[in-house]
């Protein structure tokens, strides 16, 4: 069964709703190798989005990607504003105006929307950023998207958590983090732990419609 717009709606309502559970928790990361204000610009850019979610439902998914990214880009300050909303237009613009997506359409968009991260960035793999759980997340979609969606669902925030953790020990070589050099080991980063909640939220809200 094809992804549609309300779909992916339900996809950005999941990842707002746990972005605001969690809001303290990525603060706290972001207090130990940043400002401490990752929680609070995530939950302010997707309070936002989901105010207007309803509003952004009339056309097909690359049209409520597009709206998502620009409304993050509009109310999120720091780097994790313009790096999602980057994220988020890049995957719309894939889209392009189909009514409905395959999986392998969704995949292609993800793979786009990342492009467009590293693009805008230009983090490389092990700078201890959120491309670290997104560049894994995505590539074992690409590599199980052919078989039983659910499982390449699974499998994508399996390795997104992966990605996150294995970078915790590593130094911070972008963002606020890599002014602390050395003393970043350690640290889990908090854009790759949303980052891990995106697709965990993709998984939980996409896994059942096909
Ligand atoms: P700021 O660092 O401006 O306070 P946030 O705290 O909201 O912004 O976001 C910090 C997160 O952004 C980091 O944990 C990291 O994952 C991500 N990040 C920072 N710089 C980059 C970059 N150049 N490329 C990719 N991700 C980045
Ligand atoms: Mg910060």
């Amino acid at each position: 069964m094809p992804i549609t717009t309300p779909d992916l709606a339900d996809a950005f309502r999941l990842f707002g709703e746990r972005l605001a559970e969690e809001r303290d928790a990525l603060t706290r990361l972001d207090q130990a190798i940043g400002d401490g204000d990752h929680g609070i610009n995530m939950d302010r850019g997707f309070q936002a989005v989901l105010g207007s979610l309803p509003t952004f439902l009339d056309d097909g998914p690359g049209a409520l990607c597009k709206q998502v990214g620009m409304r993050l880009i509009s109310t999120v300050g720091g780097a994790s504003g313009p790096l999602y909303g980057t994220f988020f237009l890049r995957m719309g613009t894939a889209m392009g105006t189909a009514e409905k997506l395959e999986p392998v359409e969704l995949v292609a968009a993800l793979r786009a929307g990342l492009e467009g991260v590293i693009q805008r960035g230009k983090a490389v793999p092990d700078d201890k950023t959120m491309v670290d759980a997104m560049r894994p997340a995505i590539e074992a979609l690409e590599v199980s998207v052919g078989g039983d969606w659910q499982e390449a669902l699974a499998s994508a925030a399996c390795a997104a958590r992966q990605g996150r953790d294995r970078v915790t020990p590593l130094v911070a070589r972008k963002g606020r983090a890599s002014y602390l050099g050395e003393r970043s080991t350690g640290h889990q980063d908090p854009g790759a732990t949303s980052t891990t909640i995106l697709f965990e939220s993709l998984h939980d809200a996409l896994a059942t419609i096909s």
